[in-house]
This record gives structure tokens, C-alpha cells and sequence, in this order.
């Protein structure tokens, strides 16, 4: 009988921790709505005593994911448990994640406690942790560097405690597959309470192998796996959710393990978050990338169109990829428009479909067709929105061979219309310049990237800044058919995101 491999996301508390990866919390609720149509088994939400902000962005998820259990991280003291069950009490399936370096290296140069001090903090946690949930999973951080048989000491101390599950991870992604299955195995015989908790593991990427290192330990026993969407996360990223998960899926004939992942929310959970983040997907990633399903070799594309399954172990549609690209245009109804919405699978408000189609007639009366990636973006903009500060009212640019790039902007601060010139060397930088006079602000431009979502001369300028203030970092994301426009758009949004973070 096929085992079931329970699937622990932690996109949002180690996903969301690694730079550049950072959410507002009306990202992450968004995100967790889509985690449920995943239909993951435990949502990790976040680090509740890390930060005031990070607290109210996992209590809001508590509070609203009903079918998934919502899983908050603390360390051992009392003060994190607190913050971490005052965050998730309210769900409808919390669980109390709590975890403590095992290793000699952050015994001695972190923690600078011995063992059995830190088999009493373990034990201790786990106990007042009890009073609260039942729910408790236990993690021994660089287990993978871990004396073998300390490991088990903990493990069992743990349960005996009351931990439901323990957590093995290879926290610096520095675990061999063939060695990963040892290390289990020894685990599971040497630890006399082992059967009583739910075994999971936690992979990273450093080598490459968080993918290989969590399949090998399911292999070997492993019950639980822990896994972000696009395998984002600290460093080189934790094990990927669709790599693991069609991994199952695809190898059934020798895998014999089941996971209740609908699949084909796998690529709209993937797309959502480039699109909240920013941060595109390399296209050669594995079931996700924009070229896993493209086949350009002449021989291949003889043999696909004969028959699919000569070049492809999955079908595009498993994942959830569409294949028909529909079209749209002014014409097209309020009615067929909020279909279309529906398609992706976003739980849009009343009101922002209102707001979305709004927008989207003022971008048909620019453009003949409107294709799904135009529409994906403006729904990213919807959902991304904070409340403005600055707005945008008019903007003029003057450039060329033969004169100083100068940029005229209007701005929109609460109730006051301000308005100013700079010069720059180019139209961006004479349009961030005056931008950057009239709000006063210190943030520090990191990066600039701007891309055409689609084919064609008329497709829209799409525009990713990423700003930095007191060491805050935000992006900011501007869409329009004028690159310069879109520039600015992108700016001030990220100055709004800034003010945003700051007054948190
Ligand atoms: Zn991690």
C-alpha cells in the first residue's frame, strides 16, 4: 500500500526570509489562499516573535486558512512559544513548530551550551508547549552535522515530551543522498520511540541536491517533507514543492508514495509568487521554467506532434499549464472578463474585479489585443497595491541626441499637487531625479529591470525596481506601454511599499 508523504510548505516563513524574497502580509495572505488550493498539508507562516509585523501577517493567515494546518516557528524560550501560539491559536489546525541547534559547531560557537543543556531546553520547550497544542513538531537545526547518536538522544527526549513530529534538517545543505538514507535509517533504528512522531525532513539547495537529499529520505522512511514553491529560500533555496511533488507523481511505478497535492495548481502557485516577489524563474527549471515544456529540437518536435509521451513524461495540463492562449480586446464584456479572472484562479473581491476592469479598458484603448500575461500583471498590480502615498498625475520627458534628457512630473502627495523639472543623463535618470527631489527621499536604487511581457513593438514595458532605505528593502513594479511611464510608475510604487514597511 502506497504511503502518504504529508507536504509541509514553509514559502512563507523560510521562503519569505531569504533576501529579496520579502511580503507584505496582504501578499502572504493572498498566497496562502492559493497554498489551500494546493492543498498542502501544513502552511508554516512565519517567525511570530521576529517581528511585530510578521506576528500580525500569521495571525491574519490563522484566522482565515481553514483546511490546512497553519504551523508558526519559535526557539525554545518561553517568550517565542508565546508569540508563536498567540499568533496561530485561532486556527482552525495550529501547530507549534519549535527548533534548537544539535550540532557540535553551534553548540560550541552560537548557542555555547553543552549537550545535555541543550536536551533540557528541548525538553522544556516541548513541555510548555504542550499546555497550548497537542500539535508540536520538533526540529534539531544542522541535524545533518549532528553526532548520529546525539541525534537520537534529543529525538526521543522530544517525543517522550510530546513532539508529534521531528524534523531533520540538512540546514546547510551539505548532505549526499546515499549518505542522507544512512542517516535516516540509523535514526529510525536507534531511536526507541521513533514510531510514536511523524519523521520529516528539511533540504537545501547549497549543492544542488535538496531535491535528491529529500527523495532519497522519503525512500528511506521519511514521512513528512518540507518544501517551498519554486524551492525559494535561504541561500541557494530549500527543496522545490514541484519538483518533489511530480517527482511522486510521475515515478508511481517506483515510488510507492501519494501526496494530496492538487497539481494542477502547481504552476498558478508558482506563477503567483515570481509575480508577488518579482523575481522571474529561470526558464530551464525543472516543471515550472517557461522552457520545460518547449521542445525546439526539429527531431523532438517531430516526435511530439506523433505522439506526446515520445519526449514528454508529463503532460503540460497535470501542472496546470493552459494551453490556449485566449485573447481579448475593448470589446470584450465585463462578463467574459471576469471569467477569464476566474480562469486563474485568483480570489478577487467585488471590487477589485471593478478596479481590475477598469484598468483594463484603459489599457484595450492603447492596445489592440490583450493576451492572459497583460491581464496577470494587472491583477498582480491590484493585489500588490498599498495605499498610495504618492501618485503620479503627469509626467513629460524631453530626450534625445541633441539635448539634456529633462523630466516634468506632477505629483500627488495626499491632498497636495506638487509639481517639478530635473535633468539626468538619460530620461530614466531624469525622471527618478526629479522623483527623488520632490518626495526627499534617501532610499538607494539596487536594481532596475525592465522587460516586454509580450512579443511586438506595442507590447507593454514591464519594469521591476528594487529599493533600499535604513536597510529596508522593497521592490516596486510599474506596467505601461511607455517605458518611461512604466519607469515611474515603478519608482513611486516602490516608494509607496517603502513608506509602507516603514511605518510597520
Ligand atoms: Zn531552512
Amino acid at each position: 500500500m502506497a504511503g502518504k508523504i504529508t507536504i509541509f510548505d514553509t514559502t512563507l516563513r523560510d521562503g519569505e526570509q531569504s533576501p529579496g524574497y520579502s511580503m507584505n502580509s496582504a501578499e502572504k495572505m493572498h498566497f496562502a489562499s492559493q497554498l489551500e488550493r494546493l492543498k498542502v498539508d501544513v502552511l508554516e507562516a512565519g517567525f511570530p516573535s521576529s517581528s511585530k509585523g510578521d506576528f500580525e501577517s500569521v495571525q491574519m493567515i490563522a484566522k482565515k486558512v481553514r483546511n490546512v494546518e497553519v504551523a508558526a516557528l519559535a526557539r525554545t524560550s518561553k517568550e517565542d512559544i508565546d508569540a508563536a501560539w498567540g499568533a496561530i491559536k485561532e486556527a482552525a489546525h495550529p501547530r507549534l513548530h519549535i527548533f534548537i541547534a544539535t550540532s557540535d559547531i553551534h553548540l560550541q560557537h552560537k548557542l555555547r551550551l553543552n549537550r545535555d543543556q541543550v536536551v533540557a531546553r528541548a525538553v522544556e520547550a516541548v513541555k510548555y508547549a504542550k499546555q497550548f497544542t497537542n500539535n508540536i513538531e520538533f526540529s534539531a537545526e544542522d541535524g545533518s552535522r549532528t553526532d548520529r547518536d546525539f541525534l537520537c538522544r534529543i529525538f526521543e527526549a522530544a517525543i517522550l515530551a510530546g513532539a508529534t513530529t521531528v524534523n531533520l534538517p540538512d540546514t546547510v545543505g551539505y548532505a549526499i543522498p546515499s549518505e542522507f538514507v544512512d542517516l535516516i535509517t540509523y535514526i529510525k533504528g536507534n531511536t526507541p520511540n521513533i514510531g510514536k512522531a511523524i519523521l520529516s525532513v528539511h533540504c537545501h539547495n547549497d549543492l544542488g541536491l535538496a531535491t535528491a537529499n529529500t527523495l532519497a529520505a522519503v525512500n528511506a522512511g521519511a514521512q513528512q517533507v518540507e518544501v517551498t514553491v519554486n524551492g525559494i529560500g535561504e541561500r541557494a533555496g530549500n527543496t522545490s514543492l514541484e519538483e518533489l511533488v511530480m517527482a511522486l507523481h510521475t515515478r508511481k511505478d517506483y515510488l510507492p508514495y501519494f501526496t494530496t497535492i492538487n497539481t494542477k495548481e502547481i504552476y498558478p502557485s508558482s506563477h503567483l509568487l515570481a509575480m508577488i516577489t518579482g523575481i522571474p524563474l529561470q526558464p530551464n527549471k525543472a516543471i515550472v521554467g517557461s522552457n520545460a515544456f518547449a521542445h525546439e529540437a526539429g527531431i523532438h518536435q517531430d516526435g511530439v506532434l506523433k505522439n506526446e509521451t515520445t519526449y514528454e513524461i508529463m503532460e503540460p495540463a497535470t501542472i496546470g499549464l493552459k494551453a490556449n492562449r485566449l485573447v481579448m480586446g475593448k470589446h470584450s464584456g465585463r462578463h467574459a472578463f471576469k471569467e477569464r479572472l476566474r480562469g486563474f484562479g485568483y480570489d478577487l473581491s467585488d471590487r477589485e474585479i471593478d478596479n481590475l476592469f477598469q484598468r483594463f479598458k484603459e489599457l484595450a484603448d492603447k492596445r489592440k489585443e490583450i493576451v492572459d500575461e497583460d491581464l496577470e500583471v494587472l491583477i498582480a498590480e491590484e493585489i500588490l497595491r498599498v495605499p498610495d502615498i504618492y501618485k503620479l498625475q503627469y509626467l513629460n520627458v524631453i530626450s534625445g541626441t541633441a539635448t539634456v534628457p529633462t523630466a516634468t512630473v506632477q505629483l500627488e502627495t495626499g491632498k497636495r499637487v506638487q509639481q517639478d523639472a530635473g535633468f539626468g543623463i538619460g530620461p530614466i535618470d531624469a525622471t527618478f531625479n526629479t522623483i527623488a527631489k520632490m518626495t526627499g527621499t534617501r532610499s538607494k536604487l539596487l536594481h532596475f529591470s525592465i522587460d516586454s511581457l509580450t512579443g511586438g513593438t506595442d507590447a507593454q514595458g514591464n519594469v521591476i525596481v528594487r529599493l533600499e532605505e535604513d536597510g529596508i528593502q522593497t521592490l516596486g513594479k510599474g506596467t505601461d506601454p511607455d517605458i518611461i511611464v512604466a519607469s515611474a510608475k515603478a519608482y513611486i510604487n516602490g516608494l509607496n511599499r517603502l513608506e509602507h514597511l516603514k511605518q510597520k
